[in-house]
């Protein structure tokens, strides 16, 4: 047997920062990479060429590189394919950022609390330490983070904006400092970025090569249950993620689903607008509740509230009226919080309803509603 080569990539912005044995390591080679397109005799997959069980037709792989869509995505959001990746959702993007710089029991990754969950879960899979550099009191960056990354040898850094579970934007200078200063990748989770009334971070890939934007179809696409999330990053990062994902991580189902939806993109604007109607509309009527501290601001489709009763009552007894919202009370600096995802006008109603009631000391729960 003979050793690797060395690590060969290494050098120039992304110096040290792509995981040795990731370098040194073979793609898998699929069948889809080796013949592109279709053959009237396709029998080099072991596919099925008799077709599916059930009713749709699924019996070939899909394309490994999702062409379609990227060429779609790139024209709507103003950047090339080869600056896109396509994951089984971004949270298949957070773990495979974690696994492409992070060497499992050595290296470390940032995060800001409160924020998304994923980015710890991702770490502590991969056996990664996680720093924390917490957020300031008005769930900002801290004023001398940029100064703190700067010193920090972890390898990316997590930046949720907006942040998910305080609902606001993080500032432009302040993540642009951590650009500037920071030796290590920096992620931007935009999966609410179509809430906020920002310009995306994708619009600055040119200028910052270690800059990686996540966003998501969950979200404003209103398609979680497809499982598509975007990475957007220079070609040579993109190409990275690449050679490290699950050759055919996303399905044709959601392909072709996701090619139909973004032909379908007028559609987003309009639920956009109403989510927006929404949330103004609880943003105006949740503070003249007595039980309502704070309405934290939001550019996302969701509110972080504070109660000044006991939250987590609150949140029991929303849920034994059939309303789940999300308790984020244990969260830093979220003491007293829950966080409220926009519904539709009727949910939205049937929420203020249930905090009156429980706000005027709770009446009878209805048995029909309550959920075991
Ligand atoms: C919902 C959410 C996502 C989306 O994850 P998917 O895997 O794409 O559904 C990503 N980041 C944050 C902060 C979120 O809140």
């Amino acid at each position: 047997m003979t050793a690797s080569p060395e690590p060969a990539a290494s050098a120039g912005v992304y110096a040290g920062l792509i995981r040795p044995s990731v370098e040194r390591m073979q793609p898998y080679s699929s069948a889809r990479d080796e013949f592109e397109g279709m053959a009237p005799v396709m029998l080099d997959a072991n596919e099925n060429s008799l077709g599916s069980v059930g009713p749709d037709d699924f019996s070939r792989y899909p394309d490994p590189h999702q062409r379609a869509i990227k060429e779609e995505l790139a024209q709507l959001k103003g950047v090339a394919p080869d600056n896109i990746f396509l994951g089984n959702g971004s949270d298949e993007a957070i773990d495979l950022l974690v696994r492409l710089t992070c060497t499992p029991g050595q290296d470390r990754i940032v995060v800001c609390p409160p924020t998304y969950g994923m980015y710890e879960v991702a770490a502590n899979l991969n056996d990664v330490r996680v720093e924390r550099l917490p957020l300031n009191a008005n769930f900002q960056l801290p004023a001398d983070a940029a100064d703190q990354l700067a010193r920090s040898t972890a390898k990316l850094v997590f930046l949720c904006s907006p942040n998910n579970p305080t609902g606001n934007l993080l500032a432009r200078e302040a993540i642009e400092s951590i650009l500037r200063h920071f030796k290590g990748l920096v992620v931007v989770d935009e999966a609410y970025g179509d809430f906020a009334a920002a310009p995306s971070w994708t619009t600055r890939l040119a200028e910052f090569p270690r800059l990686v934007v996540l966003q998501t179809f969950s979200k404003a696409w209103g398609l979680a249950g497809l499982r598509l999330g975007v990475a957007y990053a220079s070609a040579t990062l993109i190409g990275y993620l690449n050679k490290i994902k699950p050759p055919y991580n996303i399905s044709a189902a959601t392909q072709q689903h996701a090619l139909a939806a973004l032909a379908a993109a007028p559609q987003l604007l309009e639920m956009q607008a109403d989510l927006l109607r929404g949330r103004s509309y609880l943003v105006e009527q949740l503070p003249t509740l007595p039980i309502v501290e704070h309405v934290f601001p939001s550019d996302a489709n969701f509110l972080l509230v504070r109660f000044n009763i006991d939250a987590t009552a609150v949140y029991d007894q929303l849920r034994a009226r059939g309303i789940v919202v999300r308790n984020r009370t244990s969260q830093p600096g979220c003491a007293g919080c829950l966080r409220l995802t926009v519904g539709t006008a009727t949910e939205n109603d049937t929420l203020l309803q249930a905090l009156t009631e429980i706000g005027a000391g709770g009446l009878q729960v209805p048995a029909a509603a309550a959920i075991k």
